[in-house]
């Protein structure tokens, strides 16, 4: 943890770099899937085609025994070396059998026509071009059937029909043997496209196409739908005859892809459908963790926000006593950088070294203690970077994690040396006050000394000049010379120093009343305020509640400062002591108040009336009797001179003090000052006591 970092915000940069990733994900996942797709369709068009090639290669096989299986009927025709016209009739029956079969011939050795059967299902074949035409195949088949003692094929060739069709038919020959030698050739014409109809047509499904080509690809016969477009299926299986060799095609739409060709596909494409409904639910969730996110960003900038305008030091320390986190208002504390504050070293840099052995046992005392450490703060002394100590309250508490375990403490450490200045300004105001106080009291006695030792003095010397007339004048009848004047001596010494004592009281008494000229106009709320700090401090320390009502029309007072300031201290301590022995019943009532009001006043002067008001329990007769009189106190520690110094102070100022009992109970104690007379500036008559 530190004290500095940029706030944790995501910037512009990371939303666009999230932004491009999402992307190629999703970009990623698309083209997976559409290769999946892709792949599905190709395997299923594998599929199809391997399907095609058996089809095509059972057509072929088939095609090959069927014309292996015609050749041995045709052979059957010859059995029983039958007469051309005995022949015919089989021959036909053969045809009707075998639709394929568009013409048989029997022929001689040298190829000349014996006998003849022509199919039943259509019109001579070579009706049009006559038989002629197709001798050099012919004579070329049946040397290739003489060569190999079997059946030969002759290259096919096209003949016109007279419905102005046409049909490609193929000539087969075969060698006639008697007896082990050549007799002669039977030679059947096959129409092409009735073999692909007649010996393979019935295994042809829909949608699929037929086809004889040669091995160019030129298109011979066909059956079935042939196939058109690009998108179709074609098994070729090449159909060798002796003499002659083919091509099979099939052709077949049925491959022609769909947009879902069969489960498989279909199963591919839900998988993409689940998979991008599953990209969606994480694009969903990716945005809510992004708003958790930035929330809590914002909930940490707030953080960090607010520590960084604390005014109390943070510190955070963890079980052994090492820094982990301080904050700014710490740092500034301590006049020393969080990184110095943070670094491992044996003692805190903010220790005075003077102390660190104390700090260290208190720290290791604390520690022992563990998470039972009181809550109230204790004073301590820390060290700035400069060297200079201050004053500092620390209130400590233990850190407890999510998991609710200890991982340390945390200390706000409050700078007090403020508050230890203004204490100390307080206190000297106070010995300040208590001096004056001392010294208006010694004013009081010397004040009252002079009052009753000027009499007795002056009688003193009166009579003292007295006893000297009355030795001058009786010496002058009887007494010898030297003893009178020696009398005289005596008694001028007597009248002497009796003068000198009067004058040395009238000097006390003087310097007494020269504090009249201090008087000065101020607010009475100044008053109140100057003495507020003492009273507030002592009202604490007795729990007595303290309460101010000024009347904003209240005019200045001419008076002396510090003297009216130690009667209302005088009177406020009193009020606040009586309420202190009243009754537990009505300790919740310790309300003590400071009034000031305009008194009643006439042409010449106008005063401003203080009073002090306690609930105490009031003042007895015997006591209210001799409460001004010095020295009387009911207390243990009192001088009894409180009272009467207050009297004497506001009589030198012209005004009155008096009391009155408070009903149901307490006092009311009053004086008046009078009112500053801005023209004259002149404190009324009185005031020359
Ligand atoms: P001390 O210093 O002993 O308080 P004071 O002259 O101030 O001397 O008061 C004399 C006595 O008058 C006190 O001891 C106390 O008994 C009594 N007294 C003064 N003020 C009050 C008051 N507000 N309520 C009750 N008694 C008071």
């Amino acid at each position: 943890m530190a004290t500095s970092g940029a706030p944790f915000l995501a910037s512009p940069r990371r939303w666009s770099r999230r932004w491009v990733l999402w992307g190629l994900l999703v970009a990623l996942l698309l083209g997976i899937l559409s290769t999946l797709v892709w792949l599905a369709g190709r395997y299923e068009a594998g599929l199809v085609q391997s399907l095609l090639e058996e089809d095509a290669t059972q057509m072929a096989t088939d095609i090959r025994t069927g014309l292996t299986r015609n050749v041995q009927s045709l052979q059957a025709l010859q059995a029983g070396s039958p007469s051309p016209e005995g022949w015919r009739f089989p021959a036909a029956e053969l045809l009707r059998e075998n639709r394929e079969i568009a013409r048989v011939e029997w022929r001689d050795a040298a190829l000349a026509i014996v006998s003849l059967a022509e199919t039943p299902y259509r019109s001579s074949v070579f009706e049009r071009l006559g038989r002629d035409s197709a001798q050099t195949d012919i004579s070329f088949a049946c040397a290739t059937a003489r060569r190999f003692s079997g059946p030969a094929y002759s290259i096919s060739y096209f003949l016109p029909q007279s419905d102005g069709l046409g049909l490609e038919v193929m000539d087969m020959c075969l060698p006639v043997q008697v007896g082990g030698r050549l007799a002669g050739y039977l030679v059947a014409t096959y129409s092409l496209p009735d073999v692909l109809s007649e010996m393979v047509g019935k295994q042809l499904a829909g949608g699929r196409g037929l086809a004889l080509t040669e091995a160019d690809g030129t298109r011979l016969a066909m059956f079935g739908n042939p196939a058109r477009g690009s998108r179709t299926y074609i098994a070729q299986q090449l159909l060798d005859l002796p003499g002659n060799t083919m091509v099979l095609r099939l052709e077949s739409r049925l491959g022609t892809p769909a947009l879902f060709p069969n489960l498989l596909t279909a199963l591919v494409t839900a998988m993409t459908v689940a998979l991008a409904a599953v990209l969606a639910l994480l694009g969903r969730d990716m945005r809510r963790r992004l708003k958790v996110e930035h929330d809590l960003a914002d909930a940490l900038a707030f953080r960090k926000a607010m520590e960084d305008s604390l005014v109390t030091g943070m510190r955070a320390r963890d079980l052994q006593g090492r820094v982990t986190y301080v904050n700014p208002a710490f740092c500034q504390m301590v006049g020393l950088d969080a990184s110095e504050l943070l670094k491992p070293a044996a003692l805190p840099p903010y220790w005075p070294p003077e102390q660190a052995t104390e700090y260290q046992q208190r720290q290791s005392r604390r520690l022992e203690i563990g998470a039972n450490l009181p809550r109230e703060g204790f004073e301590s002394v820390f060290m700035r970077r400069d060297g200079s100590r201050f004053p500092v309250l620390i209130i400590e508490a233990p850190l407890i994690n999510a998991v609710g375990k200890q991982t340390g403490w945390m200390s706000a450490i409050l700078d007090v040396s403020e508050q230890r200045r203004i204490e100390e300004l307080s206190r000297a105001s106070q010995d300040r006050l208590q001096a004056t106080a001392r010294l208006a009291t010694v004013g009081e006695m010397a004040s009252l000394l002079s009052h009753e030792l000027n009499q007795p003095l002056a009688a003193i010397s009166s009579y003292a000049t007295g006893s000297l007339n009355l030795l001058q004048s009786a010496d002058a009848i009887a007494q010898p010379p030297g003893h009178s004047a020696d009398l005289q001596l005596a008694m001028r010494r007597i009248a002497e120093q009796a003068e000198r004592a009067g004058k040395v009281i009238k000097s006390v008494h003087d310097f007494v009343r020269r504090r009249d000229q201090v008087r000065e106009p101020i607010a009475p709320r100044a008053l109140l305020d100057a003495v507020m700090p003492l009273v507030s401090l002592q009202a604490r320390k007795l729990a007595v509640r303290v309460q101010m009502e000024i009347d904003d029309n209240c005019e200045p007072v001419l008076c002396d400062r510090t003297m009216v300031e130690q009667v209302l201290l005088n009177l406020a301590r009193n009020g606040m002591q009586a309420m202190q022995l009243m009754d537990k019943a009505r300790r919740g009532e310790k309300l003590l108040v400071l009034r000031v009001r305009p008194a009643a006043s006439n042409a010449v002067s106008r005063w401003v009336e203080f009073a002090v008001i306690d609930h105490g329990d009031g003042i007895p007769e015997e006591v209210a009797r001799q409460l001004f009189t010095p020295f009387f106190t009911t207390k243990a520690e009192g001088m009894g001179l409180g009272l009467s110094l207050c009297r004497t102070v506001i009589e030198q100022h012209g005004g009155f003090l008096g009391f009155e009992a408070v009903q149901p109970h307490g006092t009311i104690f009053t004086f008046t000052l009078p009112v500053s007379v801005r023209s004259t500036d002149q404190p009324p008559a009185a005031q020359e006591i």
